[in-house]
């Protein structure tokens, strides 16, 4: 075998050489071949990282905001440049196809761009005269040495959510990325030193449980984002919170879209089959499950299978795909597991995406667009994420039948209703018990200058990324209550102030 290269961490500003030799194997999904290998860190690789990060903190908070969004805009400026590159790395390693790819990349630059106005952002409150002679106003102020941890889903995507924004607020930066897409992160570190970081805010960890548990434990972390699966969201938001830390951990999803029987089929059929069989269904954002209500079922199911059977599944880097491989040979055979699960437990198999072949690409980790209908909610191809090109159609008799089965799903990370009624579309967006609701669009996530995240075990915490809500997350507020006495003497008083 060719030698492969070795990814190493990003520390104080330059690639650092792991302290022992435990690696991991990265792929190229498509062709199922380890492509390159991943330097794994001990709790003394996290160590250095996190101490890197506390001494750049106190200058880089020093560093005016106004200072800091011109880094960001020079690092604006490199990675409008290398956007392909980015995309290139990330369709390589996760599979999905270089013009998905590249939306992505550019999703997570906007977040950049929104980070760019952070002087603005960070203003605080002023009241004068709460008092007589007293002046009242709040402080936004860093919150130390944050940390990501991302999920292998969207290479650069994700972080971006979280480190621009934290940066900006002038905290410092420690990221673990997926393991198995590590390499965009690595660039993303460099260009934001080409931009002109000071060494040390934004550093770059690559590891597993054992990177992440020494960052859960690590007494000078003050602040976690996580996105990944819910069951270890739960975990990072119980440990991190346990151990006095900030934590914000969004996790898994099924994300339903119901159609009215007032829809119009075509532009709803072709909305659907972006959104479920998109990056081959690895979205967090993707939809997962149709709910017909009515009599819409068998029309909408009929475009639907229609469509998928024309849609082109290979490598991503080939032109013109529509969908590439799963991430690893497990999760494909997890995915293709619960396409068999899906038969066994009854529900109709309208298309099948098992039987795929993909010339040349015996090795990779392909499965074909594959549709359910008839499915019922006690089935566990309902219940669970499955996380691939897997689209499930359930029927409902009414709206509110339909918000019900919602509502009463542990998901609630995003979801879209069909509809040419706008009085449908009020009642569902009132009432339907989701993060982020999307009326005649399918993955509505919200720009970088709105927030990101979900409900019950699709977020644990309190505030969502980017947006308003990431500027709180990545700050602390401060209330200051002045006075500047003119040679006054203030008589000492031990009853409650009142300021009248
Ligand atoms: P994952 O939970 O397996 O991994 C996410 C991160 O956690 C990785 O960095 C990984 O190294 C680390 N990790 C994995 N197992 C761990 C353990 N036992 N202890 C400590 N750390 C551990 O998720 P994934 O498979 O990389 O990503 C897919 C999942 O992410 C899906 O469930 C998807 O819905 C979710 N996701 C959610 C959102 C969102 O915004 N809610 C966005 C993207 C992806």
């Amino acid at each position: 075998m060719a030698h492969l290269v070795s990814i190493q961490h990003w520390i104080e500003g330059g690639e650092y050489q792991a302290t022992n030799g435990r690696r991991g194997k990265v792929f190229n999904p498509a062709t199922g071949q380890v492509v390159r290998e991943v330097a794994f860190a001990s709790e003394a690789d996290v160590d250095r990282s996190v101490r890197a990060a506390k001494r750049a903190l106190p200058a880089w908070r020093a560093t005016t905001p106004l200072r800091r969004a011109r880094v960001m805009q020079s690092y604006l400026a490199l990675l409008k440049l290398h956007e392909l590159k980015l995309a290139e790395l990330a369709s390589e390693e996760h599979g999905k196809t270089r013009e998905d790819a590249l939306g992505s990349v550019r999703r997570g630059i906007e977040v950049v761009e929104f980070a760019c106005g952070i002087p603005q952002l960070l203003k605080g409150e002023h009241a004068a005269n709460v008092g007589t002679g007293v002046d009242a106003y709040s402080l936004r102020q860093p919150v130390g040495v944050c940390v990501g941890i991302t999920p292998f889903n969207f290479p650069a995507m994700v972080p971006m959510w979280m480190y621009p924004v934290a940066i900006a607020c002038g905290n410092t930066f420690v990221l673990k990325p997926s393991e198995k897409v590590p390499s965009c992160s690595m660039m993303l570190a460099r260009l934001f030193k080409e931009a002109g970081l000071p060494d040390g805010v934004f550093n770059v960890i690559h590891g597993d449980k054992v990177a992440v548990d020494s960052l859960l434990n690590h007494p000078d972390v003050s602040a976690l984002s996580f996105v990944g699966s819910t069951p270890i969201a739960k975990y990072i938001y119980e440990t991190g919170a346990r151990n006095g830390k900030r934590v914000q951990a969004l996790g898994g999803a099924k994300n339903h879209a119901v159609v009215m029987p007032d829809a119009d089929l075509d532009f709803t059929a072709e909305a659907l089959i972006g959104a479920g069989y998109g990056s081959a269904g690895e979205r967090c954002m993707a939809i997962s499950v149709v709910v017909a209500v009515g009599d819409v079922g068998d029309a909408l199911v009929d475009r639907i299978a229609r469509r998928a059977r024309t849609l082109k599944t290979g490598p991503g880097s080939e032109p013109g795909m529509d969908m590439g491989p799963l991430v690893t040979r497990e999760h494909c055979d997890k995915v293709r597991g619960y396409v068999d699960v899906g038969v066994t437990e009854g529900a109709s198999l309208v298309v099948d995406g098992r039987s795929l072949q993909v010339p040349g690409h015996e090795d990779g980790f392909f499965l074909g667009p594959t549709l359910f209908d008839k499915v019922t909610p006690t089935m566990s191809i309902y219940r669970d994420e499955i996380f691939g090109p897997v689209l499930c159609v359930l029927r409902a008799p009414t709206l509110e039948a339909a918000i019900e089965l919602i509502n009463a799903s542990r998901f609630a990370n995003g979801t879209a209703i069909f509809t040419a009624s706008g009085s449908s579309a009020r009642i569902f967006e009132e009432s339907i018990e989701v993060g982020m609701v999307g009326i005649n669009v399918p993955i509505p996530v919200p720009m970088a200058f709105f927030s990101f995240g979900g409900w019950k075990n699709s977020l644990f915490g309190d505030l969502h990324m980017h947006g308003a809500e990431g500027i709180k997350f990545y700050t602390r507020t401060k209330a200051v209550t002045s006075r500047w006495p003119a040679g006054q003497t203030v008589s000492s008083s031990l009853v409650m102030p009142t300021h009248a």
